[in-house]
C-alpha cells in the first residue's frame, strides 16, 4: 500500500486543555516546543484570568 509522506510527516501533539490532538501549524514554526493547546481558546480556557 504505498502512501504519499508528506503532509503526514508534520509532528503532532495533545492539547492540554480539550485533549484533542493537534497538528503542527506554520503559525507554530517558532514556538512548536511551547505550544501545549490546539487554539487560544484552549489556552486562554486554562492559561488563567489576567496572565498575559
Ligand atoms: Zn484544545
Amino acid at each position: 500500500m504505498p502512501r504519499m509522506r508528506r503532509k503526514s510527516d508534520l509532528p503532532s501533539k495533545t492539547c492540554a486543555a480539550c485533549g484533542l490532538p493537534f497538528t503542527w501549524r506554520k503559525k507554530w514554526e517558532r514556538d512548536w516546543d511551547n505550544v501545549r493547546y490546539c487554539s487560544d481558546r484552549c489556552r486562554r480556557a486554562k492559561g488563567g484570568a489576567g496572565a498575559v
